[in-house]
């Protein structure tokens, strides 16, 4: 700006010369002075017009800082989900090779996103120039089961532009392992899984006979799934039509359950818990009678209340039934003949 200032005084003081000139010349020419007034009028237009550009520059530049500032801090907050679900995924295969479950687990959880987090601050200062600062300051049970609630606090600093908030975030633990068959089988860990479904070979025989629970045999090489889907047959009654529970089965699909462990408890190895929670069904063996009785399928009776269900033939080939046990109130639940 000054170098404009400083050409219009110059142009200026050259007119105040020549109209000293015009002046003391005499020839007295109307049409000249009008030349000069125009040309200085000119100019003086050209300046105020620069000016506004550069105005609009420097605010269109600063603009362009402050979307810039908030499109990284959008994309900060979009991938704090991605990193906790990390983290969980990290937490729950390491309980599930070690079959020892965690202590706390919405600690470890929160700890562990807050290294992953430190690391990616470090990136930001580096790549971005900016001043990242973050802190996970709970993770609990949502008020759905197949989500877990974050809250973390975020400031941000670039030059004069900065960003301060608490945030609260939903996590899915869809398509995560199921820790709990691990950690309740870890005294006898002989079963398997093949990436969706778990083979309990004798582990659960072995509980079975190690808490007094009737029938043992019949959960030998029972099955259940691995991974947590939740189950789309919703309202869950429907689970009476057709082949439903024969499809939920084969899927390895969870349910919303109160009596069922949470996410949370099932890395803590509890079978049941106070929380707002999940079932599944651990599936017997195929049989060729179903003159039996064994405790209920869903995974908290199993693992937790270990009381007694009736056989439910959910699917039959020739002579070999497909059958869980369940109680009456699961059958209500499900549909399953009450
Ligand atoms: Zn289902
Ligand atoms: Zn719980």
């Amino acid at each position: 700006m000054k170098k404009f200032i400083k050409i219009a005084k110059n142009t200026l003081a050259k007119s105040n010369n020549i109209n000293e000139n015009i002046i003391f010349d005499k020839k007295g020419n109307v049409i000249t002075s009008l030349t000069i007034l125009m040309i200085f009028s000119f100019i003086l237009a050209a300046i105020l017009v620069l000016n506004v550009a550069i105005n609009y520059n420097n605010i269109s530049s600063e603009s362009i800082d402050s979307n810039n500032f908030n499109y990284l801090i959008q994309d900060y907050k979009r991938n704090i989900p991605i990193i906790t679900k990390e983290s969980i995924g990290e937490i729950s295969n390491k309980t599930i090779e070690t079959h020892i479950p965690c202590e706390n687990s919405n600690i470890a959880i929160q700890n562990k996103v807050n290294e992953k987090l430190k690391e990616v601050n470090k990136k930001y200062e580096v790549n971005q120039g900016l001043n990242v600062e973050s802190e996970v300051l709970s993770i609990s049970n949502s008020d759905d089961p197949f989500h877990i609630d974050i809250k973390t606090v975020l400031y941000v600093k670039k030059g004069n532009l900065e960003y301060n908030q608490v945030i609260n975030q939903k996590v899915s633990i869809e398509n995560l392992k199921d820790p709990l068959p691990f950690l309740m089988c870890k005294d006898h860990p002989t079963l398997i899984e093949n990436n969706t479904k778990i083979n309990y070979k004798d582990s659960l025989k072995y509980y079975f006979t190690q808490n007094n629970l009737e029938n043992p045999d019949s959960y030998e090489n029972a099955s259940s799934p691995l991974i947590i889907k939740k189950c789309p047959y919703d309202p869950y009654q429907h689970h009476g039509d057709s082949y439903t529970l024969k499809n939920c089965i084969d899927n390895g699909y969870y349910h919303e359950s109160a009596d069922g462990s949470c996410y949370l408890c099932r890395l803590e190895g509890k079978g049941g818990c106070f929380h707002y929670g999940l079932e599944t069904f651990i599936v017997p063996k195929k049989v060729d009678s179903l003159n039996l009785r064994s405790i209920s399928s869903p995974d908290h009776v199993i693992f937790a209340e270990h009381y007694a269900g009736n056989p439910l033939e959910f699917y039959r080939y020739e002579n070999l039934y497909e059958i869980i046990f369940l109680d009456s109130s699961h059958r209500a639940k499900y549909g399953l003949g009450g």
